[in-house]
């Protein structure tokens, strides 16, 4: 495992990314390993982006977004508090009338024209996701701005055929005003699932971004009105947590779609109860990712890699329960350290890093309290020897084997590149294993033989479930979750209900 900062290895990015929608922009520079931090284009300072304007915050405080991987500043970002959000809610309010009637087919070019501006700045959009994030340039510009560009182009086409797929009579209504509250995780995609599909039924929306990662949702503001769409029909009210409890508790919002934490999910959850605004919560996993003995053990290696270690396992729905069938544990293992010895950790803006920083101290403090608990409880704890860099929030990637079902660290989402490997002996102690969780997100299965993924899939209760692959993403398909997983689905035709009457 080395640590890559200044990389010159021949192997940069022979392959452009595959675009769904259309050739990907010129712009990439495919012949340097590292990319260049100035097409960002940041500003010192952002206000809250309000009814079409930048406007300062009423306290006239900003608070620092950091670039996880240095520790630097960035820029200053506005700290709303509740007159600043009740503003926000007036402005969406006020521009409902105006965007739920304009003709449904205007609607979708407006729509469409954010998706290609999308994809215009896809590689500024990048580097700032990478910037405020820490996740890995590769896929930020790979994953969340492809999708993110494919979220809107999907919804786009939807706007005008919502009748049509509605019983004879009946007209699509929108909800109306929407808090939208997202993570730090993917903050740019979150921002995408959340706007594209209210906007699309014509809803109005105040969006709170997370308070370590609010720039690129600043940047879509951008987007947004340069796309054309009209003044207050999306608000952005950046913040820290309270930002987020003034505005699902604003008397004048009509649906709040949460996506966070289980904990913060729940309390939302209890504070809504009696006031008649629509939910949709969006919550925590901890997916049970199923290897059978006749699978293709090199194939899955990698998707065992790819469902932990992508966005360094800061991922809803990371496979970070691995349930090995007995009989090819010790084989899987073997193999799997020897892949992870290949993960490059580092300067996440190297289009060759596999592995970038996690997105805040809190969170790194948080993953590396797991890493005890394991120990304590008594699994082993395994992975490379990886040297990190000195400043910036780093945490190599790890596995657990000898885990039991009950330890914490196979029950709690720990939310980092932190894998729990526990066996089973039968399909049905498989399922057993796999359903014995509070959460109800994914889950992955490995096996050659499709009756047995087919009936395995049946029983797991879980809202996604990806065969022989992992973390695969479409805007087309339904993501949500089960039990504390939350309800309601994103993406595909059910994303459409939640905000419609
Ligand atoms: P979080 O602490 O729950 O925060 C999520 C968002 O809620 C942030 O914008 C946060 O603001 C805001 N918030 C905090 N307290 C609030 C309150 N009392 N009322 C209203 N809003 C409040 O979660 P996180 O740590 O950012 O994200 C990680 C969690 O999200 C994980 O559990 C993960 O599984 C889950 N997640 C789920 C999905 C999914 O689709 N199911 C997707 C991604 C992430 P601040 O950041 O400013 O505090
Ligand atoms: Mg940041």
């Amino acid at each position: 495992m080395t640590r890559v900062q200044e990389s010159s290895d021949p192997r940069v990015e022979p392959k452009r990314p595959v675009h769904p929608l259309a050739a990907p922009p010129e712009s990439w520079d495919y012949a340097t390993s590292i990319e260049d931090a100035s097409l960002a284009n940041l500003r010192d300072r952002y206000d809250l982006w309000i009814d079409g304007e930048w406007v300062k915050p009423a306290k006239k405080l900003w608070f620092e977004s950091i670039n996880p991987s240095t520790e630097q500043t960035l820029s200053e970002v506005a700290h709303a508090g509740p007159t600043d959000v009740d503003k926000a809610v007036r402005a969406a309010r006020r521009a409902l009338p105006g965007w739920r009637d304009m003709p449904a087919s205007h609607r979708a070019r407006i729509l469409f024209a954010v998706s290609r501006l999308l994809q215009e700045r896809s590689r500024e959009l990048a580097v700032l996701e990478t910037l405020d994030n820490g996740k890995p340039i590769r896929e930020s510009r790979d994953v969340d701005v492809v999708l993110a560009a494919q979220h809107f182009f999907y919804y786009a086409g939807w706007t005008d055929k919502l009748d049509h797929v509605l019983p004879a009579g009946r007209k699509a209504e929108p909800i109306g005003v929407c808090g939208q509250v997202i993570p730090w995780n993917f903050p740019l995609l979150m921002a995408a699932w959340k706007l594209a599909p209210a906007l699309a039924g014509g809803n109005t929306c105040v969006l709170k971004p997370a308070e370590t990662t609010s720039l690129t949702a600043l940047r879509l503001a951008e987007i947004l009105e340069e796309a054309g769409v009209p003044p207050g029909v999306v608000n952005i009210v950046t913040g820290a947590g309270e930002t987020g409890a003034a505005l699902v508790n604003h008397p004048d919002v009509d649906k709040i779609a949460f996506t966070g934490s289980t904990d913060v999910g729940k309390l939302i959850q209890k504070s809504l109860a009696g006031t008649g605004k629509r939910l949709t919560l969006e919550l925590g996993g901890k997916a049970a990712h199923l290897i059978f003995d006749d699978a293709p053990l090199d194939q899955a290696v990698e998707g065992i890699i790819q469902g932990i270690y992508f966005n360094q396992g800061q991922v809803c729905c990371a496979g970070s329960r691995l349930l090995v069938q007995e009989s090819v544990e010790r084989q899987l293992i073997d193999l799997l350290l020897a892949r992870m010895q290949n993960i490059r950790v580092g300067n996440p803006l190297d289009k060759n890093t596999d592995l970038g920083a996690i997105n805040s101290e809190e969170q790194l403090a948080k993953i590396e309290s797991y890493l005890e608990i394991g120990e304590h409880e008594g699994a082993t704890r395994r992975g490379p020897q990886c040297e990190l860099p000195a400043s910036g929030y780093w945490c190599a990637p790890t596995l657990f084997t000898g885990v039991t079902p009950t330890m914490r660290i196979a029950t709690e989402e720990i939310f980092g590149p932190v894998l729990s490997v526990l066996t089973f002996r039968t399909p049905d102690e498989a399922i057993e294993k796999a359903n014995n969780s509070l959460y109800g997100l994914s889950a992955g299965i490995w096996s050659d033989k499709g009756s047995k993924v087919f009936r395995m899939i049946e029983k797991l209760r879980a809202g996604v479930v990806w065969a022989n692959t992992y973390n695969k993403f479409d805007a087309s398909s339904p993501f949500g979750g089960y039990k504390e997983s939350g309800f309601g689905r994103e993406g595909g035709w059910h994303g459409l209900f939640p905000y419609l009457k």
